[in-house]
């Protein structure tokens, strides 16, 4: 397991909102496991809101759709590629 101080932050921008505030994110696997604000960054200078520090959630959430779905005529909905 690597060490906390080991880990890379990778430069990346919130995409929840059109202020596309600076963030830098820690990674395991697909997980988001930290994230921050980016303080270089040339507008928000380190700002996020809440929803930025919850991105893992929002990506890799257990109740997001993972493929198309079609309604049938019953209401119910089927999956297709
Ligand atoms: S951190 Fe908040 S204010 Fe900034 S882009 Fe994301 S949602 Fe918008």
């Amino acid at each position: 397991m690597m060490h906390p101080a080991e880990a890379t932050w990778h430069k990346s921008a919130c995409i929840l909102c059109e202020n596309n505030c600076g963030i830098q994110i820690q990674t395991e696997g697909r997980r988001f496991a930290k994230i921050r604000g980016d303080k270089d960054h040339v507008s928000s200078h380190g700002y996020t809101c809440n929803k930025a520090l919850r991105l893992d959630h929002y990506q890799n959430g257990g109740r997001r759709l993972t493929s198309p779905l079609r309604r049938e005529q019953d209401g119910t909905f089927t999956e297709v590629s």
